[in-house]
């Protein structure tokens, strides 16, 4: 049997009987939009993050989107961000009219680097190139330092303190990109909950996932939650028909609701053995030569979306042949930082403004991880690393 990048029909094989309960309840009531299950799951998955309010939504993507439209953000306006993430990150961005600045990564954690952020708001504020890359819209158009993104990239959390720092000195709302995070912790916080808002995604290979697409967005702001409630239903007043604004059709339908209310339970203890499959992994692979294995700062508890290696001294794609020979698969998040995808031309970046995310994106292979991987498999893939360096 080939191994799994990620083995959703295991955890099937666990949770089944009460996942099927939650669906048939819904199936037997009939609210497939927002039916008591996503009032229920709100209340659940805000009290795990330890935030005053869970906002559900259709996916991670219009979990990014919501904050940003309820805070006006549009164009005139610069929203921080980095380039060694997934396209939505600054894709909502975009779509609002407002540009992304890019900032490049701590090549330790792969999550933006809070000096370099310094940096990039000086520059804005400066019109100043030479302190720090900037889009070309930043060069023919004063731009008002409005928010920055950070993500929590691999599952872990990036440096809130840090950019909290800078964030306030500089009047920037955070925004949390905690789709890969969520289950996380950074100094006793629950990811999610480390930013103004925060937004998490529950894609199927995500930590946490449902059946489908669907999202949710965390906040302790009263008055912004109350302005996501209305974006997700076509920017609703009083009610459907009273429309106040301009929003989303962006809701998380309830038969998902049911899955995540079945399947949240079981996550502590699903965060719980992906620790140990890092740490079987972290023991099995320490000390191989050029290769850098993930680290987890002081205070931190990652959620381990991917467990990813830097293959610095390797090639990394021989690796992955190899890999693939010997029945392991593995994948490159992310193979193009977005400052050189074509979605992004028009920013005007050369590949090297951004050299450590251009070196990681060169350099990272994520391995199988997922709560049910069993410590025989893992052994198989760690064995076949040590292979594949060889070769
Ligand atoms: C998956 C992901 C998203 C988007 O989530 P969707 O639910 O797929 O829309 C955003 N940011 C990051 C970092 C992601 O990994």
């Amino acid at each position: 049997m080939p191994i799994p990048f990620i083995d959703l029909k295991a955890q099937l094989a666990v949770l089944e009987p009460e996942i099927r309960r939650r669906m048939d309840a819904v199936l037997a009531h009939g609210k497939f939009i927002m039916g008591p299950e996503v009032a229920e799951l709100e209340t659940d998955l805000a009290a795990f993050a330890g935030a005053r309010h869970a906002v559900t939504c259709a996916s991670g993507t219009d979990a990014l989107l919501m904050p940003l439209l309820a805070w006006g953000i549009g164009p005139g306006d610069a929203v921080f961000t980095t380039p060694f993430t997934f396209i939505a990150t600054a894709e909502v961005i975009a779509l609002l009219g407002a540009t992304p600045v890019f900032v490049d990564i701590d090549p330790r954690t792969y999550n933006i680097d809070p000096a370099r952020l310094e940096l990039a708001v000086a520059a804005v504020a400066a019109q100043d190139p030479t302190l720090h890359p900037l889009p070309m819209t930043a060069m023919t158009h004063k731009l008002k330092p409005k928010a920055v993104i950070p993500v929590d990239l691999f599952g872990l959390p990036a440096d809130y303190d840090a950019l909290g720092a800078v964030a306030r000195e500089h009047g920037l709302l955070v925004l949390e990109d905690a789709a890969q995070g969520f289950g996380g912790v950074y100094k006793g916080k629950k990811a999610g909950a480390l930013g103004a808002a925060g937004a998490t995604s529950f894609f199927p290979a995500k930590p946490l996932g449902c059946f489908g697409d669907g999202g949710a967005v965390f906040t302790d702001d009263d008055a912004l939650a109350d302005v996501l409630r209305s974006i997700r239903v076509h920017g609703k007043g009083g009610h459907k028909y009273d429309n106040v604004r301009v929003g989303l059709n962006c809701r998380l339908d309830t038969l998902q609701a049911a899955v995540l209310l079945a399947k949240l339970p079981a996550f502590p203890g699903e965060l719980d053995a992906r620790d140990a499959v890092a740490a079987r992994y972290g023991a099995g692979l320490a000390g191989l030569p050029g290769v850098t294995l993930p680290v987890v700062p002081e205070g931190c508890r990652c959620a381990w979306a991917q467990y990813t290696l830097s293959l610095a001294g390797h090639d990394r794609d021989a690796v992955a042949a190899a890999l693939r020979e010997a029945g392991v698969p593995s994948m490159v998040y992310y193979p193009k930082p977005l400052h050189t995808q074509t979605a992004f031309a028009g920013l005007g970046h050369a590949p090297e403004d951004f050299p450590e995310s251009l070196a990681a994106s060169a350099r990272v292979l994520s391995l199988p991880m997922h709560p049910y991987l069993a410590a025989d498999v893992q052994d198989v893939v760690i064995g076949a690393v040590g292979k594949a360096l060889q070769g």
